[in-house]
């Protein structure tokens, strides 16, 4: 900002410019003669001079057209600038808006970039026009561009829910065994980890049972492989049927069978196991293609309790241990690792 004095002094100057030139000092005389004395506007200087040298009689009009090029034109200069000062920051708006939406900057915010800088440096219309022009083929671009952008996201937003179900049903069928459909090994081997993680946090009860078909070999000698497969299913099914909840039924081996019963002590797991062993026994047995009654199988179960930060591997071992006894009591059976005669163990 000038000081007082210097403007002053200015005036004073513009004053003598005026009486010097014999030109009247009207408002548009003294602004431009001002301007002059001010020495910035160059152009307006070398305007100024000539019409001051020039022989014109009219001097008062010909500095009027130097006010209506110069300094007017300055003054809507001044507004444009103003509007595209608003615009760059409509601009920079969209940008951040942009930027935000897709989490980084794309080559149209790096247009608007530049006409951000084009419109801080460019004050003539024209420029502004073309400038303008340009950022609407851009925004044009990018419009093709969001679409693009949009369907790809709903392609890939689509392939991925799609994986996401085929990566479920490789997860499913990982867990489940072929044959009867029911948990599988592996599965029981996971899940049986994770429930022995929240039962000891929770301190509460949980039961492994083992079952074993008894003698299956004399059954599928018998009646043949296929009818012995049957069987199985059979046998999964009428387990799965006996348990509720979070309860898991898995296929152990070939004819054998694993359950974990959470929140479940020994003598409620006996009362299971024994309800699951009747409803086996209780299955009459038809073969399919010849309506041939089998008669039925039986089944035994050994149960054994989890004891507070023992390996897996001890719960399972007492739970067959109870199992080796069940079936050594005489078949179709349920024996918990209570039941299990010390000196037996070591037959295990
Ligand atoms: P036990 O009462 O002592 O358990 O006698 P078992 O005959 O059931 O026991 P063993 O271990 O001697 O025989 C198990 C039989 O189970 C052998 C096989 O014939 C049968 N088995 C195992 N896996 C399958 C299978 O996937 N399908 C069929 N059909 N049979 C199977
Ligand atoms: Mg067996
Ligand atoms: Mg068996």
């Amino acid at each position: 900002m000038e000081n007082i004095g210097h403007s002053h002094e200015i005036a004073q100057t513009t004053l003598e410019f005026l009486s010097k030139h014999e030109l009247v000092s009207t408002p548009i005389n003294f602004e431009i003669i001002y301007t002059y004395t001010q020495g910035y506007n160059k152009s307006l200087i070398l305007a100024v001079n000539q019409v001051i040298r020039s022989e014109v009689a009219d001097k008062s009009s010909a500095l009027e057209d130097i006010h209506t090029k110069l300094i007017s034109s300055n003054a809507s200069a001044n507004k444009v600038d103003e509007i595209t000062n608003q615009m760059a920051d409509e601009v920079d708006q969209v940008t951040a808006m942009i930027s935000a939406a897709l989490g980084e900057t794309n080559s149209y915010s790096e247009k608007l970039g530049e006409v951000t800088d084009e419109l801080s440096s460019n004050v003539d219309s024209a420029a502004v026009k073309s400038i303008v022009e340009s950022l609407m083929l851009a925004t044009e671009d990018m419009k093709k561009n969001s679409s693009l952008l949009e369907g790809k996201l709903a392609e890939s937003n689509r392939q991925i829910s799609e994986l996401s179900g085929s990566l479920s049903e490789v997860r499913a069928e990982a867990r489940t065994d072929q044959l009867t459909g029911i948990a599988n090994r592996k599965y029981f081997d996971e899940t049986i980890e994770t429930e022995i993680a929240t039962a000891k946090e929770k301190k509460s009860d949980l039961c492994v049972l083992i079952g074993d078909i008894d003698h299956f070999k004399r059954f599928n000698d018998t009646f043949g492989h296929q009818t012995g497969d049957q069987v199985l299913r059979l046998v999964a099914s009428t387990l799965s049927d006996g348990v509720k909840g979070r309860d898991m039924v898995a296929r152990y081996g070939g004819e054998e069978f694993a359950i974990v019963l959470t929140k479940t002590g020994l003598a409620a797991a006996k009362k299971i196991a024994n309800k699951i062993r009747r409803a086996v026994e209780g299955k009459e047995l038809v073969k399919r293609s010849t309506g041939e009654n089998l008669g039925s199988i039986t089944i035994c179960f050994g149960i054994a309790s989890y004891r507070n930060g023992e390996p897996i591997d001890d719960l399972i071992g007492r739970a067959d241990n109870a199992l080796y006894f069940a079936k050594h009591s005489g078949r179709n059976q349920v024996r918990s690792e209570k039941e299990v005669p010390k000196p037996k163990k070591a037959l295990a």
